[in-house]
């Protein structure tokens, strides 16, 4: 394999962030205030380090893409309910989405279910005891994740990058490429792992998430605060222009050498030629992001069928999504992605036709009415629903559709019927 060749700038070998004891080294870990990141209770005091890597395995699934003061009270939940792995193992699916419905992105939570089943079932209890092992061991846990639980909860020497690391790594080090480019990744990886405190790896890495999150935010960063701004060559870049203009207003110019000039030809961790550093956004100019995708649009009917049921209360249809892909397992009104350009009038029919096909009975396209349209944004794709009453499905006077398995195979979704609440149900 060949070793990329990158600038002398970007090495960790010329800086240490922290070695020596609190508060001596003036390194990440001596800023007062460290950790107000969310740090488990559980995780801090248990003795038992299966316990104590489920604790911070939880919560750090649940700060994935969530903010923090969002997931204390779920975590606080999930803890009390499912205390250990062996707990969670036994839990279904249902109470899973159930806990977790608000907090988003539900295969997390499915994921974390599987995972606890299989340590149990496959690893005796016990869980994996490496970064190495936890990622190739657990389903939905990746190198971020492995590393957090395996510094944290077992003291191993293992870095983590998550985006507030590489937004200061980017920074420390003037990493101009695009920072979700494997090239850059790798290398980032490779700086974290070279840094960490070998004697308190979860807590330097905690120290550094920290840093990133309060003082080197992504914008307006508090540079003049920063314990380690000395190390840091974005810093450095923005003082010296700043001591050249002075000079120049004061007409005192005299050369500066360029610290910064790296003098390797094509060094794959440098801002492109095309895009030089902007002075006017000073550190800002790290990290470097490739252009986003636009978001693609797309349409999807979501029907609401209501019928009177057995006592005359409004029941509704629900079906079960496919137990893989986006919203697995989770139940909704039944949903329908549409052609763009079709006609309201075909839309109906293409509507009406799987209607029949989920419930078996005749549903008629002219009884079918657009209520409302609603754009809303899921991460993929975006979504506009449109709502469909069906009045009268052919309603049947025998029991209320209870789940009636008809399998993923088909793409046909479980049937299942839910009661409406007088007052809340409009007649449609
Ligand atoms: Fe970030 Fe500024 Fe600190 Fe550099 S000096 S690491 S840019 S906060």
């Amino acid at each position: 394999m060949q070793v990329p060749t990158w600038c002398s700038k970007h090495t960790t070998s010329n800086f240490i962030l922290c070695a020596g004891p609190v508060g001596t080294c003036g390194g990440v870990l001596c800023r007062p205030g460290s950790f107000s990141v969310f740090f488990p209770f559980q995780a801090a005091t248990e003795t038992d380090a299966d316990r104590r890597a489920y604790a911070v395995w939880v919560s750090e699934i649940m700060l994935q893409q969530t903010q923090v003061a969002t997931v204390i009270d779920y975590y606080n939940r999930w803890m009390q309910k499912w205390p250990t792995l062996q707990a969670l193992a036994q839990a279904s699916l249902e109470e899973v989405n159930e806990l977790w419905a608000g907090l988003g992105y539900y295969s997390r939570g499915k994921r974390l279910q599987e995972a606890a089943r299989k340590v149990v079932s496959e690893l005796a209890g016990q869980m994996p005891r490496t970064a190495e092992d936890l990622q190739k061991l657990l389903p939905g846990v990746g190198r971020y994740t492995a590393g957090a639980i395996a510094s944290i909860s077992y003291g191993q020497a293992t870095g983590v990058v998550d985006g507030n690391v590489i937004r200061v790594l980017c920074r420390l080090r003037c990493i101009g490429a695009d920072s979700s480019s494997p090239a850059v990744i790798d290398r980032l990886w490779d700086m974290a792992n070279a840094l960490v405190d070998r004697s308190r790896p979860g807590d330097f890495n905690q120290a550094l998430m920290e840093l990133g999150a309060t003082v080197c935010v992504p914008k307006a960063p508090l540079c003049g605060e920063c314990p380690v701004k000395q190390h840091c060559r974005a810093w450095r870049r923005v003082e010296k222009e700043l001591a050249f203009a002075s000079q120049k207003l004061f007409g005192k110019l005299t050369p500066v050498p360029d610290v910064e000039d790296c003098g390797v030809g094509g060094c794959p961790l440098c801002p492109p030629a095309t895009e030089p550093w902007d002075s006017s956004l000073g550190v800002t100019n790290f990290p470097r992001k490739a252009a986003k995708k636009q978001p693609r649009a797309a349409r999807t009917a979501t029907c609401v069928l209501e019928r009177r049921g057995c006592h005359g209360a409004p029941e509704y249809l629900i079906v079960q999504r496919p137990s893989s892909g986006l919203l697995a397992g989770l139940w909704e009104f039944p949903s329908l992605p549409l052609a763009q350009d079709l006609q309201e009038e075909k839309q109906r029919e293409v509507l009406a036709d799987h209607l029949r096909a989920w419930t078996g009975w005749p549903v008629v396209a002219g009884g079918l009415r657009f209520i409302a349209g609603c754009p809303h944004l899921l991460s993929h794709p975006p979504d506009i629903c449109g709502l469909l009453p069906a009045p009268g499905w052919g309603c049947d006077p025998g029991p209320c559709l209870v789940p009636v398995p008809l399998g993923d195979g088909g793409g046909v979704p479980r049937l299942s019927c839910v009661h409406g609440h007088e007052e809340g149900a409009e007649s449609t």
